[in-house]
């Protein structure tokens, strides 16, 4: 799949705290519950692995995971719940803000959205940080098995008319289901383009 280990590398809680920008990376973005961890779990042939962001206590870290030996895979935690104490949310957003805005060999965010929701209030604060930040994204729709004709034809309209008012986003979009395998090979050969 990927040459060499696909593993959890470590949790950052501070700038200081990054793996050496060596290789290309790409991080995965996306709400609470759009399907991230089941997602990274098909890519990577690995069931269980994105657990580690879920856990409590990692929710603040950015997590960061060795593709083999050339790319870092960054789990940022899932957002739209508001549990955390102000002070800490504060915190990651911070260190969110720079890892974004400062990380030299970060080449693409995938954003998650959920196929049957389309792009909610949390998902455009996103869209709107990645693009102040100058970090190309692109958008990846996850439980496409839920939803068919009309329906996702509407949504993927609202989807193309949000990004369209990014610059920094790819216009095309990826439509994925962790469950029936769609859109897994697609995502696999776009990352492995990435240098
Ligand atoms: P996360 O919080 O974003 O990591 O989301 P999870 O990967 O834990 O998934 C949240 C829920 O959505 C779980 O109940 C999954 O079984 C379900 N789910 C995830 N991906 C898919 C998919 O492709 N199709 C369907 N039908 N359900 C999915």
């Amino acid at each position: 799949l990927f040459a060499g280990p696909v593993d959890f590398l470590k949790g950052v809680v501070a700038m200081e705290g990054l793996p050496p920008a060596d290789r290309p990376e790409i991080c995965f973005a996306g709400r609470s519950n759009v399907g991230k961890s089941s997602l990274i779990n098909a890519l990577t042939g690995r069931k269980g692995l994105a657990r580690a962001s879920n856990t409590p206590g990692r929710t603040q870290e950015i997590n960061f995971f060795t593709l083999g030996d050339s790319h870092y895979m960054v789990d940022l935690p899932g957002y739209g719940y508001a549990e955390a104490p102000v002070a800490v949310v504060a915190k990651w957003q911070r260190l969110l803000k720079a890892y974004l805005a400062g990380r030299q060999t970060l080449r693409r965010a995938f954003v998650l959205i959920d196929a049957r929701h389309g792009v909610k209030a949390a998902d455009e604060d996103i869209l709107a940080l990645l693009n102040s930040s100058a970090v190309p994204f692109q958008v990846v729709l996850t439980k496409a098995d839920k939803v068919k004709g009309k329906d996702q034809d509407k949504v993927l309209a609202q989807v193309r008319g949000t990004l369209a008012k990014h610059p920094a986003a790819f216009p095309e979009l990826v439509l994925s289901s962790a469950e029936k395998g769609d859109g897994i090979a697609t995502l696999r050969s776009i990352i492995a383009g990435i240098g």
